[in-house]
């Protein structure tokens, strides 16, 4: 049902171009000399039945006004975008389709009606449909590029990249704009391939996708998970550390990998020393190695257990909480089990809230993903540092 807003809106939309029409059929009259014609009337009649809530009623004599004069297309156009943006879209597909049916418009009225249309369909969930109409606005002087970029997004949407890569090659040669996103893509292609087992084509996909920085750290990652796939751990170890060196915040989702690694190289000692060069250079990351080590029930490390003990014994939130007096007078064994505990209920409290957010527009997610489904940026979701103690009272 449409709302008290739209009806408003439409009535202000119809008041505006009677005005106008008004105004500029005075100014042709005094010049030629004319009588007036219906269509101030017609504007006058419609707006009543917007005002009185009659909209089919009113949609009807606004298709048919527009079979009289030119004067009201800009109504029109203006009519079916609120309708679609108030979620009457069956209505938005009927001015526009209206409008596409007039013998008498020109090229560039015409593709600006299939344009919207093309985006009644798309929020009507037609894709198919909505594809169709875009297809053919980019063969258009005047639609090409935005045509191109409503394609790309059905595309990023159906997950098709080869045909994503398709129109951003075409939408660089439109709009002279160089487009990382495709480095994306490929990166998507690549971690699909890999999950099929088909390391050789992933490989293949990676070298594609170094076009530019971004997708850089993604593809890093793939390549890592690669390497570890094919039990090469020295080059595995190289890539992981490198992510974390580009950016410290991805060191509780790697160390997982890094600790596996180092292990299946027989290198474990080497991991311990990686940990403490970590911590040595930045003190802050002791606390994010914690994290790590708890939700990954990370063991077999002194380094790691060191991290762990200490952000349990200083973490101010946790104080209130534990009895740290009496825990630190039991001895190393049940000192231990008592760390033990809590990591394990923090573990549980972690992986019942979110662990990653977007930093474009604060989306939250328990799994890593690369394209925001909320802002719809590209690797702008990256992992929260530390505990949700919050989600504890909520
Ligand atoms: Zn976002």
């Amino acid at each position: 049902m449409p709302t008290e807003s739209a009806f408003f809106l439409a009535a202000l939309f119809v008041l505006m171009a009677a005005i106008g029409w008004g105004l500029r059929h005075l100014a042709d009259r005094d010049r030629d000399n004319s009588p007036p014609t219906r269509v101030s009337a017609d504007y006058m009649r419609g707006l009543n039945l917007v005002l009185s809530r009659r909209t089919d009623e009113a949609l009807e004599l606004f298709v048919q006004m527009a079979k009289v004069d030119d004067d009201t297309l800009e109504t029109h156009f203006a009519l079916g975008h609120l309708f679609r943006r108030r979620g009457e879209v069956d209505r938005a597909i009927r001015v526009h389709q209206n409008l596409l049916a007039r013998p008498n418009l020109s090229e560039a009225q015409r593709h600006q009606a299939l344009f919207s249309l093309g985006d009644d369909y798309l929020s009507a969930g037609l894709f198919d449909r909505a594809e169709k109409l875009f297809s053919e606005l980019t063969e258009s002087e005047s639609h090409a590029d935005a045509g191109l970029r409503k394609l790309i997004y059905i595309y990023e949407q159906e997950r098709d990249w080869h045909k994503a890569i398709e129109m951003r090659r075409k939408l660089e040669v439109v709009s002279g704009e160089r487009l990382p996103e495709v480095a994306h893509y490929y990166c998507e292609l690549a971690e699909q391939a890999r999950l099929d087992g088909d390391l050789a084509q992933a490989k293949t996909y990676l070298k594609s996708s170094v076009r530019t920085e971004t997708g850089a750290l993604r593809g890093t990652l793939i390549r890592a998970a690669i390497a570890e796939q094919e039990q090469e751990y020295a080059q595995a170890i190289g890539f992981y550390e490198s992510v974390v060196e580009t950016d410290k915040r991805f060191i509780s989702e790697l160390l997982p990998h890094l600790q596996k690694c180092y292990q299946a190289a027989d290198r474990a000692a080497e991991f311990e020393t990686y940990i403490k060069s970590v911590v040595s250079k930045d003190a802050g990351l002791a606390r994010d190695i914690a994290y790590a080590a708890i939700v990954g029930e990370l063991k077999d490390s002194e380094a790691l257990r060191g991290c762990v003990e200490r952000f349990v014994l200083t973490n101010t939130v946790l104080a209130d909480l534990v009895n740290w007096p009496e825990i630190e007078t039991l001895d190393e064994t049940q000192r231990t089990a008592a760390i033990e505990r809590i990591s394990h209920g923090l573990r549980g409290l972690v992986l019942s809230s979110a662990r990653f957010r977007c930093t474009n527009c604060g989306y939250s997610s328990q799994r890593l993903i690369w394209h925001c489904p909320s802002c719809k940026q590209w690797e702008c979701v990256r992992p929260i540092q530390g505990f949700q103690f919050e989600t504890l009272v909520a």
